[in-house]
């Protein structure tokens, strides 16, 4: 091929790549989309993601049919709701696994990034960035008992890989506990405290020095400690969600995580929470550290904590510890955590989940909610094994996985979204926004109602 012909060529494929960016950027742009249009996007979606993404999506997403004649392609949102391309709305009690405690697209959160946006959206890295003083000084206030630096991340799996690193360099130990059924995330550091062997084991090993114990087990605990202190490998931190949840919405016993923050001190080690889906007002408190009366030293956040509407998240933690990063702050460094839009977001946030309140309404709803739903699964313990939950985190066992599965799709078919898929549906997961209304609940309770009465168990 000459170079003249092969010019030719990258041009014109340029020249195709630009008219198609234009056709995207010009959908973006719309406030409406017409039939045509949603059966491009539909068209378009399905084969980038069997081309381009991964096609194994396609299998595992309740949301396509056999032969992907129809998929449900997502395209806007507001409050409890979003929509998808064709304009069939859905009450969304997924909630992205707990991003939307303010609600999807709260106002208050979106006006607060795009003033931000229209200054300045990113930081130079050099200059000092006002925003993320401002946000950890409120974090300061918010987070329980002594917590005060804060390190800013873009996710919950970041968020725990800083507190691992920040538990190494302030106690120069190696060893860490967490528990079965955890979940931290998946990047070789959070995974080593993930507890899903089916996620693990291709990467075996990870770092050197994790345990994994039953979760609520306090006498394996205190074993664990004992064994590791006996054998000179001293317990740098304990890893902890206070609430699991990936897990299945394990609630601790009763007792427990005071009893591990003993053995914590018992063992100079430290307590890291790893509150990416329970913080941020799901529980019915800011943080469920609260609801349980007691302070870790370090604190992971994420998920909700950009308001639903930019990836944000950060740790937390007592001058003690995070003094380790005093002398060298570049120890552990990202380059977009704490951009300014990030830190607009999660400020904002902050301020709507104080001003309406909305931590104190998860307690309510949640509790209104819990309820409803024992009630409308009378009768049906044959198929449901346990609903439980602690506000606006809710999971509904069944017996078998495909049970979780057809009702996750029966209630998506009823314009519901709960988590539940083809492979992970044993408890599914109900994490709406906090604001969502009565009415929705009502909503939620009596389709979850008609579609047991329609499923065989
Ligand atoms: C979702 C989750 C994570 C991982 O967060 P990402 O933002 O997906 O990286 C970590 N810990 C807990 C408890 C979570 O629920």
């Amino acid at each position: 091929m000459s170079v003249d012909f092969k010019q030719e060529l990258k041009s014109e494929q340029n020249q195709n790549v630009s008219e198609y960016i234009n056709k995207v950027l010009s959908l973006i742009e719309k406030e409406e989309i017409n039939e045509v249009e949603a059966a491009w996007i539909t068209k378009e979606t399905v084969d980038g993601f069997r081309e381009h993404v991964n096609p194994g999506f396609l299998e595992y997403r309740k949301t396509v049919t056999e032969g992907g004649q129809f998929a449900a392609v997502e395209w806007s949102d507001n409050g409890s709701c979003f929509k998808d391309v064709n304009g069939k709305e859905y009450i969304d009690c997924l909630g992205g696994f707990g991003i939307y405690n303010v609600g999807h697209r709260n106002p208050k959160v979106v006006k607060a990034v795009t003033d931000q946006l229209k200054r300045q959206a990113l930081h130079s890295q050099d200059l000092l960035d006002p925003l993320r003083a401002m946000l950890a000084k409120i974090l300061a206030d918010i987070t329980p008992g002594d917590l005060k630096y804060a390190f800013f991340t873009n996710s919950g799996t970041e968020s725990v890989e800083a507190a691992l690193k920040l538990a190494k360099m302030y106690s120069e130990r190696t060893t860490f506990i967490s528990t079965t059924r955890a979940f931290h995330g998946k990047s070789l550091g959070s995974l080593s405290g993930t507890a899903k062997g089916m996620f693990r084991k291709p990467f075996l090993p990870l770092i050197p020095g994790f345990r994994h114990v039953p979760f609520g087990d306090i006498d394996m605990m205190r074993k664990t400690f004992e064994v590791c202190a006996a054998v000179g490998e001293d317990v740098a931190a304990v890893l902890l969600e206070p609430i699991q949840g990936e897990g299945g919405i394990i609630l601790p016993p009763e007792g427990y995580l005071k009893q591990v923050r003993e053995l914590c001190d018992q063992y100079g080690s430290l307590l890291i929470f790893d509150e990416v889906q329970t913080g941020m007002g799901r529980t019915g408190k800011m943080f469920a550290a609260e609801l349980y009366e007691v302070v870790p030293d370090i604190i992971c956040l994420a998920k909700a904590f950009g308001g639903g509407v930019m990836p944000a998240g950060a740790v937390v933690a007592t001058e003690n510890v995070f003094k380790s990063w005093f002398d060298n702050p570049f120890m552990h460094t990202t380059t977009f955590g704490g951009n300014p839009l990030a830190c607009a977001a999660a400020i904002a946030t902050i301020g709507v989940l104080i001003e309406e309140k909305l931590p104190e309404r998860a307690a309510e709803v949640g509790a209104y909610f819990l309820e409803e739903l024992k009630k409308a699964a009378k009768g049906h313990e044959d198929k449901v094994q346990e609903i439980r939950g602690q506000g606006l985190m809710i999971g509904i066992e069944f017996h078998q996985d495909e049970i979780g599965y057809e009702v996750s799709k029966g209630m998506f078919d009823r314009g519901i979204l709960v988590a539940g898929t083809l492979i992970n549906s044993k408890t599914i997961r109900i994490e709406p926004a906090l604001t969502i209304s009565y009415e929705e609940v009502n909503k939620v309770v009596n389709t979850l109602k008609e579609v047991l009465e329609h499923i065989n168990g």
